[in-house]
């Protein structure tokens, strides 16, 4: 699954060679492209709105525009810059496809696009650092915080009924302790991702 499937993939993240300085650089995030140039970009994660306005030097943000940063709930800091402007202020919750912005070429930029960026702390200046150990690769963190999101979404009654009709029965009839372990293991899983408690069995 592409995360950004209705967005052009115009950079990705890596080494690359840096559209305005010309020189090798890491790119710490990727760089998207939806139409029109100014249009609305929806957040890609839930999370805390912490920074909503220009960056300017020495904010973590120098450079990068009008820059949107939100935390997710794992407390990565997802980056949304050269922005055009910022639809969500400082303190908001925002839902996953919630409007943020919309698209611009503010800061250091060679054209309208969206930098998406993801760091992995969000202080001291929201989590800069000049390596790239500061940041994931935004498209597989995104997918699985997705698979993940799925997973703890599984309706309580239907992860129930699941192991009602099938693991029980399989329990009863299994023949070696391995076996039992294992169909115990799979009902924990669909009770956890219900938010449920282990049972164990
Ligand atoms: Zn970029």
């Amino acid at each position: 699954m592409n995360p950004f499937e209705s967005y052009r993939l115009i950079s990705p993240f890596g080494m690359r060679i840096h559209p305005v300085f010309k020189v090798p650089k890491f790119h710490r995030g990727v760089d998207l492209v939806t139409r029109p140039s100014k249009g609305p970009l929806y957040a890609f994660v839930a999370g805390e709105v912490i920074h909503a306005k220009e960056g300017v030097n020495g904010s973590g943000f120098g450079g990068y525009g009008i820059v949107v940063a939100i935390k997710d709930d794992k407390g990565y800091l997802h980056c949304y810059a050269h922005l055009t402007m910022a639809m969500v202020q400082v303190g908001d919750r925002v839902l996953r496809g919630e409007k943020v912005g919309l698209q611009g070429s503010t800061g250091i930029s060679i054209g309208a696009h969206l930098h998406y960026e993801i760091r992995k702390v969000c202080s001291p200046s929201f989590g800069y650092t000049l390596t790239e150990s500061g940041v994931v690769e935004p498209t597989k963190y995104l997918q699985d915080y997705y698979a993940k999101e799925e997973l703890f979404t599984v309706d309580k009654k239907d992860a129930n009924a699941i192991i009602d009709k099938y693991l029980k029965p399989a329990w009863e009839v299994a023949k070696t302790p391995a076996d039992k372990k294992e169909i115990g293991r799979l009902a924990d899983e669909l009770r956890v991702a219900s938010g449920q408690p282990k049972q164990n069995v």
